[in-house]
């Protein structure tokens, strides 16, 4: 993760421990991916339930580093407002 923003400068480590609160923001993101896998999973391929177990921490640990991001990228727009002409400043 970059520390600024290469556009408008935004200092991405506002403070030590900052994205801990990310959690808060990557935790829904989870459970509405792993509720979509599974209905996915067990009533379209009507999978078995130990090999529905595997697949779903396999692909959810694959997803892993973008659920992160987003969870960092949602958790830091609600504290620092989008600002579209802070390039040009
Ligand atoms: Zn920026």
């Amino acid at each position: 993760m970059p520390d600024h923003c290469p556009v408008c400068h935004q200092d991405f480590k506002i403070e030590p421990g900052f994205y801990i609160g990310a959690l808060w923001t990557s935790f829904p993101i989870v459970i509405i991916l792993m509720a979509l896998i599974s209905l996915l999973l067990l009533v379209y391929f009507k999978m078995e339930m130990n090999w529905f177990f595997v697949t779903l921490a396999i692909i959810l640990f694959l997803l892993q580093p973008i659920i992160i991001r987003l969870g960092r990228s949602i958790w830091i727009h609600l504290f620092v407002a989008y600002d579209p002409d802070a390039e040009n400043k």
